[in-house]
């Protein structure tokens, strides 16, 4: 697929050629990587952030939000509740912070290789080689950082640099992957900014990347950040502007899937909280293989406010677990089992 055709399918806005692009999505996800739907624990592990992107609810701007930290305690009664409910990942998440220290991670991260079967993994931000090496030392499989858009301009405007650093998410998921994590991307959809000719490059830019996991959610305005608050100058012209729906969030799904047949694509809390009914379930049938059930306490839960009005911010663990495994069950896919790694077609591509 080229950058027209993909420009074309964003474009494209007739049922029945949508029916047919998601058709062919899900099709291509049963062939590449089957049935299974991988249930990753997702423990959002800090709200702490030092940086200041202009879309997210915990940036070091946001004066009002409470701030936390878990101890190691605390993640590790989340660990073992994903062992108990049989889930193969869990994947550690905070915001950016020199607060949540390497070693510290490190021996978490330790911790859970050497008493559990549980994949780890990590997406703790822009940090240093030297401690993105001591973490996949210490035994972690995976990165999640999200490059947020393919477009150099935008990617400045939206994501202000650390004084006296230059900021590049692209190559750090490069680094990442020489350093033998499994890497996972992604973009927000319908970004204030976003054009139907940059989401196009982000998609390209997945299969360039050859990405193991990608992750695509919509854009949800937060009061507390300048482009929750001004959202309308910072968007392009009319008719160039992605809108953050969720038709244009499924589309991007199959599109990814179609040019990234084997990677592992999650069906987001993002897509859930503009349609609680059956967003999810929507991820899943545009091509999606992932859910990530969320691990996290109720009392850290509603702190971890990256966008208003989440889905399931008020539910337990184990609510989690259950409503989606039955959303998993409603629509005849089955609940994955182990790690589920990236499968690649080409074993000389293999990685360890
Ligand atoms: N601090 C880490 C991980 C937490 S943020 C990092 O930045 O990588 C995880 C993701 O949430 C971000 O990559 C971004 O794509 C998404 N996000 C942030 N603000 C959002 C918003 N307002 N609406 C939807 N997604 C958002
Ligand atoms: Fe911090 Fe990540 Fe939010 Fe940016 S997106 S402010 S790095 S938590």
């Amino acid at each position: 697929m080229d950058r027209n055709e993909i420009l074309d399918w964003l474009r494209e806005e007739d049922a029945s050629r949508l029916a047919e692009l998601f058709r062919l999505a899900d099709t291509a996800r049963r062939e590449a990587v089957g049935d299974a739907v991988h249930l990753r624990g997702l423990i959002e592990i800090s709200n702490d952030c030092r940086r200041n992107c202009l879309y997210c609810g915990l940036r070091a701007g946001n004066a009002v939000l409470q701030r936390y930290r878990m101890t190691a305690d605390e993640v590790m009664e989340c660990v073992n509740k994903a062992v108990e409910y049989g889930y193969g990942t869990v994947v550690l998440q905070a915001g950016e912070h020199s607060a949540i220290e390497a070693e510290w991670v490190a021996d978490l991260v330790r911790c859970i290789k050497g008493r559990t079967p549980l994949a780890v993994t990590l997406s703790l931000g822009e940090r240093t080689l030297e401690e993105y090496r001591l973490w996949r030392e210490a035994g972690a499989n995976r990165y999640l950082l999200r490059f947020e858009t393919s477009n150099r301009a935008l990617y400045e405007r939206i994501h202000p640099p650390l004084p006296g650093k230059r900021s590049d998410r692209v190559a750090l998921l490069r680094e990442l992957r020489r350093l033998g994590f499994e890497i996972g991307g992604g973009v927000m959809i319908g970004l204030p900014g976003q054009t139907y000719e940059i989401l196009a490059g982000d998609l390209l830019l997945f299969r360039e990347l050859d990405l193991d996991m990608v992750g695509v959610g919509p854009y949800l305005p937060h009061p507390e950040t300048p482009l929750g608050r001004e959202r309308s100058t910072f968007e392009a012209a009319a008719g160039e502007q992605v809108p953050n729906s969720e038709g244009m969030t499924c589309k991007v799904i199959a599109l990814t899937r179609l040019l990234c047949p084997e990677s592992n694509i999650p069906s987001t809390t993002a897509l859930a909280t503009i349609n609680t009914a059956d967003g999810r379930e929507r991820g899943l049938c545009s091509g999606a293989n992932v859910v990530m059930p969320n691990l996290t306490p109720p009392r850290y839960r509603e702190l971890y406010e990256i966008y208003p009005g989440k889905a399931c911010v008020t539910e337990t663990a184990e609510m989690c677990r259950d409503c989606l495994r039955r959303r998993i069950a409603a629509i005849g896919r089955t609940v994955g089992t182990g790690p589920g790694a990236r499968r690649r077609c080409a074993p000389n591509l293999q990685t360890a």
